[in-house]
């Protein structure tokens, strides 16, 4: 299977109260399909995704760069660069390094002044560090949900050794984590939104000024990166968990409850690992469900 190209810029877009958006595409990666699509069967989701000779999916590793209030934002850092060879090999990574991606855009890691980890997995986490294991932007702070570091640093079997937490210590020690519980505000029109679900201390980033009464297809509404509680939009129904989510139940009733607002408010959607075109629109099904508009 032949992957088109490795960094791809997205066109910028604004939303309410001039936040700009920019899609930045930092690789690819290929998560097992079985995981990725949890107890749905391979009969229902390979009417939309093809795997590979290995039983995998080929997804992307998608950045955003928010700019709002005379800050830049970047939403998730990909895998980084310091994942093993055999690691690479079995995840299918290309890639991941977001320094190298934000290059392509003309950035600069410099110019960051907050990092959004939605949560600690490898793929979202991973390029917290460069290669030397120092913070790969040198003058952010990471904003993670207090709950997801607790969950890195916790007791819990389940999620020994799939937490980053040799990066998270070292953006901690460098004094650069800002730990953060809830809804927080990080610049006015830029929110992040702890959700859990996927992992205990899951966030989503909710982008645009509230404006009560925004309607769906208006391009200066609001937006929502909804990090692996919707990793793509094969996850909208909101029964589709994956088997990566640590706590399913919780999964499915977030994903309601916030899909109905997406539908209610306009929201436009980004996904972290979608490999189409985004942002896209959410709309309710006859039925009770969600779908995307196409
Ligand atoms: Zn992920």
């Amino acid at each position: 299977m032949t992957t088109p190209a490795l960094h791809e810029i997205g066109e910028p877009r604004t939303y309410a109260g001039g936040v700009d958006v920019r899609v930045v595409r930092a690789g690819w990666f290929r998560p097992d399909a079985g995981g990725f699509f949890g107890v749905v069967p391979r009969p229902l989701w390979s009417r939309f995704v093809e795997a590979d000779e290995r039983g995998r999916i080929l997804c992307r590793l998608n950045l955003l760069l928010i700019e709002a209030g005379g800050k830049r934002i970047l939403v998730e850092t990909g895998t980084g660069v310091r994942m093993s060879a055999k690691d690479r090999d079995i995840k299918g990574v290309e890639g991941g390094d977001p320094v190298e991606a934000l290059r392509a855009v003309g950035e600069g890691p410099a110019t960051i002044d907050f990092v959004v980890v939605t949560h600690l997995h490898y793929d979202h986490a991973g390029g917290m560090v460069d290669a030397s294991g120092r913070p790969a932007f040198p003058n952010a702070r990471y904003v993670v949900q207090r709950d997801e570091a607790e969950a890195a640093h916790g007791d819990e079997l389940r999620v020994q050794g799939i937490m980053e937490v040799e990066q998270l210590d070292a953006v901690r020690a460098a004094g650069q984590l800002a730990e953060v519980n809830g809804e927080v505000e990080l610049v006015p029109g830029v929110r992040v939104l702890r959700t859990g679900g996927h992992t205990r201390g899951s966030q989503a980033v909710l982008i645009g000024l509230e404006r009560p009464g925004g309607r769906s297809g208006d391009p200066t509404g609001q937006a929502v990166l909804w990090g692996d509680l919707i990793p793509t939009r094969w996850q909208v129904p909101t029964r589709w968990t994956s088997a990566f989510d640590d706590y399913p139940i919780d999964a499915i009733e977030v994903r309601n409850e916030l899909l109905g607002r997406a539908v209610v408010e306009g929201w436009w959607s980004y996904f972290t690992h979608d490999p189409g075109e985004m942002p896209v629109r959410i709309e309710a099904t006859e039925r009770g469900g969600y779908r995307t508009v196409d």
